[in-house]
């Protein structure tokens, strides 16, 4: 009996130290061990710094903010969505455009999506368009960057209501040069006095942000469910 007791005494100091280590190990969920990183993504934000990109008054409204605000948005939903995003810039700095094309080589991303605000002489220019790159020599580049901006157009202008321009053929550097499905979002006109009035409200901003996050995401379900 003496040696029992004794047994317990000698092993009770190491009990709380035993339930410590498994309590440790519990606090991490199995689900969040086996989650696998999603396909990389890059947001190339437009302008920045010394290249402002379209601007107008009343009210006032600068390309290269409108773009970083619509850029953290899509980063904040695409997060949510699973998905790893690389931001070209996250401050106002210039970033030179084959630079942009080197961080999307280097993050070894799945797809490019650079981010614009339109402006035109003629102040009832209106509406969203959606641009590829067409490149003979890239046929899965060029059918899956065509399937990416439909994708993101649709939901886009699901999300705003606003007036759809189309998917275009364009041949500007940001999606011409990169390897992987590349697609540029002119989200609106800063020239247009109502369309800059919609740029300016923050909701609206927000809805085309998901527009642009869901039609991503659908790409990606739609290869996998086509
Ligand atoms: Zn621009």
């Amino acid at each position: 009996m003496q040696s029992l007791i004794f047994l317990i005494l000698f092993l009770f100091p190491f009990f709380p130290s035993c339930a410590a280590v498994k309590k440790d190990k519990q606090t991490y969920p199995v689900a969040a061990q086996l989650t696998l990183p999603g396909p990389t993504i890059v947001i190339d934000v437009g302008h920045g710094g010394t290249d402002r990109g379209a601007r107008a008054k009343n009210p006032f409204c600068e390309e290269k903010r409108v773009c970083l605000q619509t850029a953290r948005l899509v980063k904040k939903y695409l997060d949510q969505l699973g998905y790893h995003v690389v931001m070209t810039r996250t401050t106002d700095v210039f970033v030179p455009l084959p630079r942009r094309v080197e961080i999307a080589d280097q993050s070894r991303a799945s797809l490019f999506v650079s981010i614009h605000y339109n402006s035109a002489r003629n102040p009832t220019a209106q509406g969203i368009e959606v641009f590829y790159n067409e490149s003979k020599d890239q046929k899965f580049k060029t059918s899956a960057s065509k399937k990416l901006a439909e994708s993101i157009l649709t939901r886009v202008i699901r999300r705003t209501s606003a007036v759809s321009r189309g998917v275009k053929k364009g041949n500007y550097y940001v999606i011409r040069e990169p390897t992987m499905p590349a697609v540029l979002v002119e989200g609106g006109f800063i020239s247009n006095p109502s369309e800059r009035g919609n740029l300016k409200d923050f909701e609206y901003i927000d809805k085309l942000a998901r527009g642009i996050a869901d039609g991503v995401d659908h790409y990606f379900k739609a290869k996998k469910n086509p």
